[in-house]
């Protein structure tokens, strides 16, 4: 994947590991720029969610 920071290209592993000491890691489902420390959204499923939280939200 590539960060849209710095351009960095790395693999989501990497940047897994980078995340690893964030409290949350578990659940952030970020992923984490080796070089910038830029958090870039890792899960499609994540992203998903956060789809279908706003999408209720507007329709609230
Ligand atoms: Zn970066």
């Amino acid at each position: 994947m590539k960060c849209p920071l710095c351009g960095l290209e790395f693999e989501e592993s990497e940047g897994l590991a980078a995340c690893k000491s964030c409290p949350v890691s578990r659940t952030c489902g970020l992923v984490k720029c080796p070089n910038c420390g830029y958090e870039v959204p890792g899960d499609p499923q994540v992203v998903k969610l956060i789809k279908k939280w706003r999408k209720n939200k507007n329709e609230t």
